[in-house]
């Protein structure tokens, strides 16, 4: 793995030796989460963007993550998740094109996949025999599903209010889960406080500094679906990513950097960072300029279960995907989150849970604040299946009737609502 060259913590900026620190900065607590450095010259030595491996999924990346080339990886395939151009959305907002990536296609149905996959390969790689987590859920069930693939036990802290589609994903895949009375962050500490005590392989976010090293991987793909020609890259000029612990947003900055330092993007896009206004601590420390390294912890609320966090735990690397890339906070609220889950459906074919509609309802939002141009291209990354909280979607849609099996009964209907 001699194409990463070091880990770099973003509170303090001081740099260690690949190995030399597990996950994170030994300055600064249960913070400073830790940046992984790449020599670029290297990995363009060894990989052209027209000779990315032949392999379905993320692994067509491998030669740009923190992974040996030849290191066994599990096989469920994680990734390769459609981009959709959808014109009668860019008509409606008047932008040049929107897109949306449709990342609850994974296999655990939600974006962390990605994440997952590299983490269960990183464990199997340093011999370790039991990765843990804390999630609200969807961090939870990839780490599960991922694990399974390759028969690597798992303990699961998840907060007993989580969607019970998503503890059940949980107990299927044969996780050993603890359901903690307590919020997210209640559970991330005790998670903690277990991998400390036992030795375990931490996944957690915003901790372990190789979940967003996974996560990168849909900024490949997003740029790489957008070129006209296979082995092609080309940027759009604004994503839209929704944020809670900021660990996605981050790693979708990070894969954009390495596609730039390669030179095989000529320009960063914008970024915009989408929170549930009852979960904003972000665009709240954007807004009143507060050092992230320095915010408070919130009390979070919303029907977006996974981007409810009351104190982002990769908010340094969270905020920098904003500030530096010229993007900027927007929040939604959970009503507008809720009606964006139909809204979304209806003009894609795309069902997001709550926490990935509220991306697109992000995206009406922005388009509402005039912060599109005519001919920007914008992607929209819906980052988790609707089929994981059915209780928010039913929230949405008016009941179906119910009708007497005669066909005097469809015409009766049918005429009212067609
Ligand atoms: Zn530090």
């Amino acid at each position: 793995m001699d194409h990463v060259v070091g880990l770099k913590c973003t509170i303090c900026g001081k740099e260690y030796a690949p190995g030399e620190v597990e996950y994170i900065c030994p300055d600064h607590g249960d913070d400073g989460n830790l940046d992984v450095l790449y020599d670029y010259d290297r990995i363009a030595d060894r990989v052209s963007k027209t000779g990315l491996a032949d392999v379905t999924g993320i692994w067509r990346y491998k030669a740009l993550m923190p992974i040996d080339i030849d290191a066994p990886v599990p096989p469920l395939v994680v990734g390769a998740t459609p981009l959709y151009r959808v014109d009668n959305v860019a008509q409606q907002i008047g932008a040049g094109q929107v897109w949306i990536k449709d990342d609850g296609r994974n296999p655990t149905a939600s974006l962390k996949d990605r994440a997952s996959a590299l983490i269960v390969a990183r464990a199997g790689v340093e011999g370790r025999d039991l990765v843990t987590t804390a999630s609200t859920g969807n961090a939870a069930a990839a780490l599960a599903g991922v694990a399974a693939s390759v028969q690597m036990p798992t303990v699961i802290f998840v907060p007993a209010s989580a969607p019970p589609a998503k503890i059940t994903q949980l107990l299927v895949y044969g996780a050993n889960v603890l359901l903690v009375d307590g919020t997210y962050d209640d559970a991330f500490e005790l998670c903690l406080k277990a991998t400390h005590k036992y030795g375990w392989y931490c996944r957690n976010t915003g901790y372990n500094p190789y979940t967003a090293e996974g996560k990168k991987t849909v900024s490949y793909e997003i740029c790489e679906q957008l070129a006209d020609r296979p082995g092609q890259f080309s940027a759009p000029d604004t994503i839209l990513v929704s944020v809670g612990d900021g660990n996605i947003i981050s790693g979708v900055h990070k894969g954009l950097r390495d596609l730039l330092a390669l030179g095989w993007i000529d320009k960063m896009p914008r970024l915009i960072g989408v929170q549930a206004e009852g979960s904003a601590a972000m665009y709240k420390a954007w807004k009143e300029g507060i050092n992230p390294a320095k915010m408070e912890p919130i009390d979070a609320q919303t029907v977006a279960d996974s981007i409810s966090a009351g104190l982002p735990r990769d908010r340094v690397k969270a905020m920098r995907a904003v500030t530096e890339t010229g993007g900027a906070y927007i929040t939604v609220s959970d009503d507008e989150i809720i009606a964006a889950i139909p809204k979304l459906a209806q003009m894609s074919g795309v069902f997001a849970e709550p926490a990935a509609s509220a991306a697109y309802a992000g995206l009406l939002k922005a388009s509402g604040l005039g912060m599109f141009s005519a001919d920007e291209r914008i992607v929209v990354l819906s980052t988790g299946n609707g089929l994981k909280d059915i209780a928010s979607a039913q929230k949405s849609v008016r009941q179906a009737p119910k009708i007497a099996p005669t066909l005097d009964e469809v015409d009766r209907i049918i005429s009212e609502i067609i």
